[in-house]
Parts: structure tokens; C-alpha cells; sequence
């Protein structure tokens, strides 16, 4: 079996890590010049030649059983260059939605499922004229290629306004939102196999640091509640709409008993990482099993577990590590804020848990 992947990041790594033990072998296709430093040895690189043909690239593939995505802004014209050649899954159609912010919302209204309020734009008059229809506060993001909180605008008042419509380059498309005051920001990962089968992990907690995932908590104690039943059935409800194939991941905003859905991600996600840990089938082995349609793993851990990002820091005294923890790295060189590695945790007491992340957190920030 080989597993084609376009991106060769950290997302790409841990894919490919536990595809080892599956027998499955991996070729990853990288944009010239991108640094791949988190997949050396782990397969082989291709940088990818805009030349090339269809038979071309499948070829200096490998003539991979299946391609995949490690992240949502590949250009979509590859996947469905190769998909009549192999699997590709997600599927190009799929993985064009959940590129544009501003598709993504109009898809999650046709399925009523609840988004923040939005307006799309992709001029200067058209922005003004939408931002005025909003009325301040609004968060204006582009529509396209934004991640970790970039390409964001929030405008609280009409300095802020004043100061956004004096950017150039604002002849592109955006979405204006208005402000959600929620309670809590969540996420949930779930999988859908060749066959339909889904499967969902446990709704996670996240808490951000300048706009950058910080900590995760999968909820473990809330498999049947009322929250975690109205996620799954909207997780479903896309799976199923985009014929979707893999993992996919739900961002959500909590208020009260209501979830209103932030974005969505067309690969494994940094809030999933928590799953390597424990007793459940990771995320990526999910994704793995997903698209070559072997059976679907276990999804509900037995114990407490959270995840800890190491954003450009590591642990002092590696061998500080506790051994109800593990240590994750992804071969990156460190920079301030860069993702290069996180900690899972995990124990059966949840205040317990907590207490371990934050001394944690304040030895490693
Ligand atoms: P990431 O790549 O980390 O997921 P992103 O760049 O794709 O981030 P979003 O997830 O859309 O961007 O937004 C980043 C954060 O900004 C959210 O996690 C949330 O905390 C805040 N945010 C985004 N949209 C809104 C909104 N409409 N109202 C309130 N807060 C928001
Ligand atoms: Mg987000």
C-alpha cells in the first residue's frame, strides 16, 4: 500500500509514523523549495513540477492506492489530476469548500447548520458597503490562506475601519463576521470511511494563545450529552454531504447548549493530537483506515487527556517527563510561536489532569 500526501509538515510526519505499522509506504509531494524537515526518512519526497502530466506525476509518486491532503490550500487542480489514477480522498470538491471561507459558510447554511453572522465581499466599496450592513464590531478575514488567526481584521471601531480600507490589496474575497460572544471554543474530529461508516472522538476544549492552539481537553465525560449528540449529528450531516472521505475536523463556538460552527478543516488537526495518547485509534490512524477502507478505530478514551503545544519552546529536562506523558517532536528548527512539538497527558482524575497542564504550562512558558 502507498499513501501519497501532499504537504510534508508535522501533519504529514505523524500520518506517516503511524502508517509505518500499518505496512502502509509513503511518498510525500512538497512545493519546490519547502522546507520538509519533519518527514526526512520517512518516505519520499517530491517537489512538485507544474509540468508535469498526470501520468508524470503519478508515476514520480509512486503510483500511490490513495492521495491525500496534510492541509487545506493545495491546489485542487492536483487532486483531480490523479482521480481517475487512484483514490483521492478527500475528494478535490471536498477540499474546495472547506479552502474558501467564504464557500465553506454558504455550504454550512445550505445544511442549516448555524454559523456566525457573515457577509461576503472582494472590493473596497463592496467591504465598506457590508461592514456598514454588519455595523461595528466586525472581524473581517480573507477568504483564502489565512491560519493561526492571519489574514484577520478586527475592526472595533471607525479608526479600525479607517485604517483596514487604507490596505492595498483588497480587491480579493473576504468574509465580514460579526462577534460571537461565546463561552467556550470546542472541536471535534471525526472520520468517515469509503464506505460511510463514521466515527467521532469526544468533543475537545481549546484554549488559544495570540490566535495559536494551546491546550486541548477531550471531554470524556460528555459521550452522551446533549452537546456531543448535536456535534455528531452535525458532523455527519457534512461527512455525508461532501461524500467525504478521511478525517475531518469541526471547529465550534459554545454558547450555552448551542454550537455554532467556526470552520471547518479537511485533514487530521492540531486539536486531535490527544487521540496517539491513551486507549482509543489516533487521528491519524483514522484518516489512515479511512481512505484505504479498513474498519474504523475506537474513538472514546478511558481516562482524562489533554494536549499541551510546545510553540517554539521545549522542555528544559526532556527527561522531566512524567510517565503519564508523552513527548512528541517533530524535527522543526525553533522559532518564536512556531509549532515544534507537543505533550499529551493523561490520568483519571481530571482535576488532577488540570493541575499537571498548568504546571506544566508555566514551566514551559
Ligand atoms: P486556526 O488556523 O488556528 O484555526 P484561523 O486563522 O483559521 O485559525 P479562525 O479559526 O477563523 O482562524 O479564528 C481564529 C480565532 O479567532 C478563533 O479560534 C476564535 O478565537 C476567534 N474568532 C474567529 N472568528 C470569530 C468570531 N466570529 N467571533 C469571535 N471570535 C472569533
Ligand atoms: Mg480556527
Amino acid at each position: 500500500m502507498r499513501l501519497a500526501i501532499i504537504g510534508g509538515g508535522q501533519l504529514a510526519r505523524m500520518l506517516a509514523l503511524d502508517g509505518w505499522r500499518l505496512g502502509i509506504h509513503f511518498t510525500f509531494l512538497v512545493e519546490p523549495g519547502e522546507n520538509y524537515s519533519c518527514v526526512n526518512g520517512l518516505g519520499d519526497v517530491v517537489e512538485l513540477d507544474k509540468n508535469m502530466s498526470a501520468d508524470e506525476l503519478f508515476k514520480a509518486l509512486g503510483k500511490p492506492d490513495v492521495l491525500t491532503v496534510e492541509k487545506e490550500h493545495v491546489d485542487a487542480d492536483i487532486l483531480n489530476m490523479l482521480a481517475d489514477k487512484c483514490r483521492v480522498a478527500p475528494n478535490a470538491d471536498a477540499v474546495k469548500v472547506t479552502q474558501h471561507r467564504g464557500r465553506e459558510k454558504n455550504f454550512l447554511r445550505s445544511l442549516d447548520i448555524q454559523t456566525a453572522p457573515y457577509q461576503e465581499a472582494n472590493s473596497k466599496p463592496s467591504l465598506a458597503s457590508s461592514i456598514n450592513k454588519m455595523g461595528l464590531p466586525v472581524l473581517v478575514k480573507s477568504s483564502e490562506e489565512g491560519y493561526d488567526g492571519r489574514g484577520q481584521w478586527m475592526l472595533r471601531n471607525d479608526d479600525d475601519l479607517k485604517s483596514f480600507l487604507a490596505e492595498d490589496d483588497l480587491n480579493r474575497d473576504f468574509v465580514i463576521e460579526g462577534l460571537v460572544d461565546f463561552d467556550k471554543e470546542c472541536s471535534m474530529i471525526a472520520a468517515r470511511s469509503a464506505d460511510g461508516d463514521c466515527v467521532f472522538y469526544p468533543l475537545t476544549d481549546n484554549v488559544h494563545k495570540n490566535g495559536i492552539l494551546l491546550t486541548s481537553y477531550a471531554d470524556t465525560n460528555q459521550s452522551d450529552n446533549a452537546l456531543t449528540q448535536s456535534a455528531n449529528a452535525i458532523a455527519k450531516s457534512i461527512l455525508n454531504k461532501l461524500d467525504y472521505v478521511g478525517v475531518l475536523a469541526i471547529e465550534f463556538f459554545v454558547i450555552g447548549n448551542q454550537l455554532i460552527v467556526n470552520e471547518l478543516a479537511p485533514r487530521v488537526h492540531n486539536s486531535g493530537h490527544w487521540s496517539q495518547a491513551t486507549d482509543v485509534c489516533s487521528q491519524f490512524e483514522n484518516h489512515l483506515r479511512a481512505v484505504f477502507n479498513l474498519p474504523l478505530g475506537d474513538t472514546q478514551p478511558s481516562t482524562h487527556v489533554a494536549m499541551v503545544n510546545l510553540l517554539g519552546v521545549t522542555l528544559d529536562k526532556p527527561n522531566k517527563l512524567a510517565s503519564n506523558m508523552q513527548l512528541h517532536e517533530y524535527n522543526k528548527e525553533p522559532r518564536p510561536n512556531r509549532k515544534i512539538g507537543h505533550i499529551n497527558i493523561w490520568h483519571e482524575s481530571l482535576d488532577e489532569l488540570k493541575l499537571q497542564v498548568k504546571n506544566l504550562l508555566e514551566e514551559l512558558y
